[in-house]
């Protein structure tokens, strides 16, 4: 048989990566994880989490991170920050590129994650200057000033709520008469006398000379447009797939997102997913691990079956 590097590369060191890293030392394979920045994922700018189960009094993103990093060095977990620039999977042997060598092994976990998706309303011009996509990392700069936030989902209202610890007032603004997010979060935004929900209405653009000074908004239901007067103006309208190395190399759907079967199996033989880079109908901490640990079972199996 070929020889290989390794028996396993994981890529992006998220819940899920973390996660295939710790079943896969455990069962005592010559597995490697690449990071391109800091080991953590996006649970890295989470501020607070009180949804995975274990944690009672809830844990902070950051908390939570490193005690999976721990884990997984204990464990015997090898993590070494590189980016990907492209993968080869041609050959029985897979080829993972990076910027200055290339590494083979004999099966690959993508576990890369997601961005934060761009509106398009300045998001270059006033980065560092007002916009912002972490509430953790940039709330502090906002206090007892008016903010907007803009999106419904989970990310836009418990961030919000987050954002009221430091700012004086925050518009929300959704485009629709009804928010995605969970019921429990809709509820706390709905009784927090800081967050003013404005219905039905897009950001159309930020007005400002050296930061943020205003967001114009437009109402999608009365055309009627106006400014809201603001020092910042934070952007959660959803996620993007981390998989512009992939080139093609595996099937995935119109955004991008990988497709897998149930044993986290991509379109590529011996070459799995999980979870936020992959199709999924729920991008949680707790869908990332469970992923994760089918995964690296499945590319356990996958190699002693070669
Ligand atoms: P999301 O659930 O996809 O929500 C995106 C929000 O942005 C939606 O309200 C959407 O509006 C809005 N939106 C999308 N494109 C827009 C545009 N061009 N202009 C204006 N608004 C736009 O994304 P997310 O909130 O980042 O959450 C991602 C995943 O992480 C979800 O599965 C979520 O449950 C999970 N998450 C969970 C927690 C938690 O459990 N505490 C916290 C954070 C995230 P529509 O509603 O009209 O589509």
């Amino acid at each position: 048989m070929t020889t290989t590097d390794y028996d396993l590369v994981i890529i992006g060191a998220g819940p899920a990566g973390l996660t295939a890293g710790i079943y896969a030392a455990r069962a005592r394979m010559n597995v490697l994880l690449l990071e391109k920045t800091v080991p953590g994922g996006q649970i890295l700018v989470t501020d607070w989490i009180e949804n995975y189960s274990g944690f009672p009094e809830g844990i902070s993103g950051f908390d939570l991170a490193e005690k999976m990093k721990t884990q997984a060095e204990e464990m015997g977990l090898k993590i070494e920050t590189a980016e990907v620039h492209s993968l080869d999977l041609s050959e029985k042997s897979k080829k993972i590129v990076l910027k200055n060598k290339s590494i083979t092994a004999k099966s690959l976990i993508i576990a890369s994650g997601a961005s934060p998706r761009k509106l398009g309303i300045g998001e270059d011009k006033f980065m560092g200057k007002g916009i912002s996509f972490c509430a953790t990392c940039d709330a502090p700069f906002f206090k007892d000033k008016t903010v907007v936030a803009i999106g419904g989902g989970d990310t836009a209202v418990q961030e919000a709520i987050f954002l009221t610890k430091f700012a004086k007032k925050v518009f929300l603004i959704h485009r629709r008469d009804e928010l995605r997010a969970t019921k429990i979060l809709q509820e706390r935004a709905f009784a927090n006398d800081k967050i003013e929900i404005i219905w039905d209405s897009i950001a159309t653009g930020v007005e400002g000379f050296f930061g943020v000074e205003g967001v114009k908004v437009k109402n999608l239901k009365t055309h009627e447009e106006k400014t809201i007067k603001a020092d910042g103006c934070f952007i959660w309208v959803g996620i993007l797939p981390n998989a512009s190395f992939l080139n093609d190399s595996v099937k995935t759907d119109e955004f991008g997102f990988i497709l897998v079967d149930e044993k986290m199996q991509t379109s590529a033989p011996g070459v799995f997913a999980a979870g936020d880079v992959r199709v999924t109908p729920l991008r949680q901490i707790s869908t990332a691990v469970g992923d994760a640990a089918i995964a690296a079972v499945s590319a356990e199996h996958f190699i002693e079956n070669l």
